[in-house]
């Protein structure tokens, strides 16, 4: 039976969020963002009481079945609950959002019993109260970033050395290489500077080319402590927006990393697995798309019926009145699109080209209206007095991350 009710756990948990953001992210972030530093910030006592208190809620482990520590939600909650976060601070729901990768990976391969260290990661990130335990994504490399989407090319591919039965050689500037050896594999090179919570994590799920003659099909998946002899980051990139959300880049010399780790092997899997990690992915951020659009619109609604010229709100002037018409219509559309992608997601039956879609709509928009709030605020809106600015950087990050708008938008095409 076709309804947009949502269920009432959902609806309880929403509202519990709601009141956290209003009350304890919302200002956080504001205070996170404002810090120079980007090592300061993500030190700062701030950050850490603010992760603290996200995972003290269960933030995440929102939908782990409660026999084994979670809260337990439907599937679908996650979705919701992240446009709640979304709406108060974009960087740390993006944290938030990253920060289970390696426990979920752990539970859908059912890798708890195949290495000690999966079972003890799982076991203190479901009990994690400090927020001290969370995952990052390591894919893009400073040669290889849109082209993590095209397959079939020869010479595209995270390296061009690795050869199995062969300890790994690093050739070339950036790149990761996994070269086979008895009982493991060496890994060698690095991933960009935009990797998410690449900082902060404590478990990085890990894309390298194990055999470089292959197109990016050539490529490995592993799940890796950072702990691992020869891991070494970066430092916290400073950037435009989503300052609570630490990126780095990750370098790897000569790590040994036993078979076990290896979860996908080289081959047709990788790419079936990546395209859920994307889908997934693109609805998540629209969805932060989402809920910065969402913080924009409501704070120009209420500063447009507040904030009077001519003799009458500016609200009550057309054009300002339609210029939040025009947000309102675009956060609703993006949203119930997103919706669809995360209900066919919680289903199953993940829909790549549909992510895609609701996505560049989604991340179109957010760019769109944030720019637009900023010019219903008029002057004031360019002031880091108002919230609005922030917004606006915020949302420029979000039509890059997980693939640029042109390169998705091109993918979901080339999906007709
Ligand atoms: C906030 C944020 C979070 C991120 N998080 C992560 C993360 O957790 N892990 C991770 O590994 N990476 C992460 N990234 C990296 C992100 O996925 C890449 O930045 C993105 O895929 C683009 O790659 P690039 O930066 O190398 O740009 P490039 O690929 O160099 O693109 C430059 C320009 O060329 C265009 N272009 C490139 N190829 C094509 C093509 N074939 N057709 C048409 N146009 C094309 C692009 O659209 C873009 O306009 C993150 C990035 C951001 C901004």
């Amino acid at each position: 039976m076709l309804g947009f009710d949502l269920p009432e756990e959902i609806a309880d948990a929403q509202k519990l969020a709601r009141d956290f953001v209003q009350n304890e992210l919302r200002p956080a972030e504001a205070e996170i963002d404002t810090i120079p530093d980007p090592e300061a910030a993500y030190t700062s006592d701030t950050f850490k009481s603010v992760l603290a208190r996200s995972y003290e809620m269960g933030l995440h482990k929102l939908t782990v079945p409660e026999s084994e520590g979670g809260l337990g939600l439907p599937p679908f909650a996650s979705h919701v609950i992240l446009e709640e976060l979304a709406a108060g601070g974009a960087g740390l729901a993006s944290h938030l959002l990253i920060a289970p990768i390696a426990h979920y990976v752990i539970q859908m391969f059912g890798l708890a019993h195949r290495h000690p260290v999966y079972k003890e990661y799982a076991e203190k990130f479901i009990e994690d109260k400090q927020g001290i335990h969370s995952g990052c994504w390591a894919i893009t490399e400073p040669q290889v970033g849109s082209d993590i989407f095209t397959f079939g090319e020869k010479d595209i591919h995270f390296r061009t050395k690795a050869k199995h039965g062969e300890t790994g050689e690093e050739e070339g500037e950036g790149g990761v290489t996994a070269a086979k050896e008895d009982g493991g594999y060496r890994v060698d090179g690095s991933k960009s500077a935009f990797v998410s919570n690449g900082w902060y994590a404590d478990f990085i799920l890990l894309m390298a080319a194990v055999d470089s003659d292959e197109d990016m099909s050539g490529t490995g998946v592993f799940l890796i402590p950072t702990d691992l002899e020869g891991i070494s980051r970066g430092r916290p990139l400073d950037k435009l927006g989503l300052r609570a959300l630490n990126q780095a880049e990750i370098y790897f010399d000569d790590v040994w990393v036993p078979d076990e780790m290896c979860i996908v092997p080289a081959g047709p899997m990788y790419r079936t697995l990546l395209e859920f990690i994307v889908t997934t992915g693109n609805t998540a951020v629209g969805l932060l798309g989402v809920g910065v659009a969402r913080a924009a619109f409501e704070e120009a609604l209420a500063h447009a019926k507040e904030r009077s010229q001519g003799g009458r709100t500016i609200f009550d002037h057309q054009l300002v009145k339609m210029k939040l018409f025009d947000a309102s219509r675009r956060i609703e559309a993006s949203r119930l699109m997103l919706w669809k992608s995360a209900w066919l997601l919680t289903q199953g039956r993940p829909d790549l080209r549909l992510a895609f879609e609701a996505r560049t709509l989604a991340s179109e928009a957010v760019v769109h209206i944030t720019s637009e709030m900023i010019q219903v605020f008029g002057g004031y809106g360019i002031s880091k007095e108002y919230p609005v600015e922030k917004y606006y950087r915020d949302a420029k990050l979000l039509s890059i991350m997980d693939g640029t708008l042109d390169r998705v938008a091109l993918s979901a095409a080339e999906l007709m």
